[in-house]
């Protein structure tokens, strides 16, 4: 009796280990129909099916890589210590870095199972690689390592990283092992003579020092005082693998802008700068008096992307421009008198002189988020028994609101789609999918009527003040 609860026991408790385990890594992918994958491994590998190769990323001799092999039968990269929150911070970090390019993050090991041999790379994070020579573990003087030029053939197509703490650290660094994966060497400098080049206060190249942050990291072409190569990074990833860029998102100008409709009083899309010369334009359509809110936003702390935002006027005159100095996001709040369309441009820039203490558009690449909103700026009295024409939202003239107030009783009429009523709590109390709202009794002073025309998504918003 005993012995059978205890087997029940452990039968029990063995899946939700294993559970736990599986658990431990989230199935992500950054673009998963991309020709080329990229694989973060957490979970550990042997290296045996691959080629090893020396202190400076070049494959071994045929010979001595059998030797070393012979004599490290278990040669191994251990499992990484993070827990799932971290995984997917490096996850985020490296899909950043990749996301311009044709290529899928991910860490699904069902998919880079599949995926063709010649078109993947195996980035492991771990620990330690078990490894030793002489019976010494092999010096580790850096914690990551790369077969530099290995894509392409899968016995040569990988890197690891084996940081532990910090979790920004090991990414910006597996990304830097990707990058020589890919082809690239390290930007260091000529003067002083130096491997790594550091970057400045908030800046550096990824093939540069891999284990300091900097706020903003991204691919270089080698634009500093003293380089000690010229190196056109992205360019390397694209030619020596024949990888494409992803296509371009949204229109490239002005006249050509995607419009943004509103879903109550708000409005958003999710983007990427993919190139120096990529802008992404938006058209929106803004009712009369009201605070137009705009904010673009990358990623939180470190990223590629560094925003500039602007807005146009209807007659496509530049109306505003932010592009703060220490942040990935740039925001804009302004007060927008005439009813009309208005355009938003979001484009990748660079700060100061990359020659000495910044860096140029080049690699300011990647994600956003553009979030726009509005609310009302202006009261509208109404005295009791009066028919209030609102101003017409189209040229046609043909979604004239009248509201009307009889004793207790209200009544708005509209050739419109939709009118909500809200008390200034934000409690709707009044819905018409008609042309007439009719409220029997008035219990507040002031409502905030919001109605949308019938032919497009457009939403006006006004405060009806009663007394
Ligand atoms: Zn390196």
């Amino acid at each position: 009796m005993k012995k059978q609860s205890l087997k029940i026991l452990l039968a029990l408790i063995c899946p939700l280990i294993n559970n736990a385990q599986n658990k431990l890594i989230p199935l992500l992918n950054s673009n998963k129909n991309a020709p080329v994958l990229i694989y973060l491994d957490f979970d550990g590998e042997p290296l045996t099916d691959t080629t090893f190769f020396d202190n400076l990323g070049k494959a071994l001799p045929e010979k001595e890589e059998k030797e070393l092999k012979i004599k490290n039968k278990n040669l191994s990269v251990s499992p990484s210590s993070f827990n799932t929150n971290q995984i997917k911070q490096i996850w985020e970090r490296v899909k950043e870095d990749y996301c311009i390019f044709n290529i899928n993050v991910t860490t699904d090991r069902k998919l880079f199972d599949k995926h063709p041999d010649n078109k993947k790379v195996l980035a492991m994070i771990g620990t330690e690689v078990n490894l030793f020579i002489g019976g010494k573990p092999f010096p580790l003087f850096e914690s990551g390592r790369a077969s530099i030029d290995g894509y392409g053939n899968i016995r040569s197509s990988y890197c690891w990283s084996l940081y532990k703490g910090d979790p920004i650290l090991a990414a910006t660094s597996i990304t830097h092992e990707i990058g020589h994966v890919f082809g690239l060497l390290h930007n260091g400098t000529i003067n002083p003579d130096r491997e790594y080049f550091k970057g400045f206060a908030n800046y550096k190249p990824i093939m540069g020092r891999g284990i300091n942050i900097k706020r903003v990291m991204q691919w270089g072409n080698s634009e500093y005082d003293n380089a000690n190569r010229q190196q056109d990074d992205i360019n390397v990833i694209l030619k020596n693998n024949n990888i494409k860029l992803i296509k371009d998102d949204y229109p490239n100008t002005l006249s050509s802008a995607l419009e943004l409709f509103f879903e109550s009083d708000k409005a958003e899309i999710k983007g990427i700068i993919h190139q120096r010369n990529d802008f992404d334009f938006f058209k929106i359509f803004v009712p009369e008096n009201v605070i137009l809110n705009i904010e673009a936003s990358g990623p939180k702390k470190y990223g590629n992307l560094d925003i500039q935002l602007d807005l146009f006027k209807s007659n496509k005159e530049l109306m505003e421009s932010a592009d703060p100095k220490d942040k990935h996001s740039a925001n804009i709040t302004t007060k927008i008198e005439t009813a009309g369309y208005y355009y938003v441009k979001i484009d990748g820039v660079g700060k100061g002189n990359p020659a000495v203490n910044g860096y140029s558009d080049y690699g300011s690449l990647g994600q956003y988020t553009l979030k726009i909103d509005f609310r009302m700026n202006e009261e509208m009295t109404l005295s009791s028994n009066t028919h209030m024409p609102l101003k017409s939202l189209q040229n046609e003239g043909k979604d004239v609101l009248t509201i009307h107030r009889e004793e207790k009783e209200l009544t708005i009429k509209g050739k419109t789609n939709y009118i909500k009523l809200y008390d200034l709590s934000g409690k709707r109390i009044g819905f018409s999918k008609g042309q007439l709202l009719h409220l029997d009794t008035i219990n507040a002073d002031a409502y905030i009527l919001v109605y949308e025309t019938s032919t497009t998504n457009k939403v006006m918003i006004k405060k009806i003040l009663l007394k």
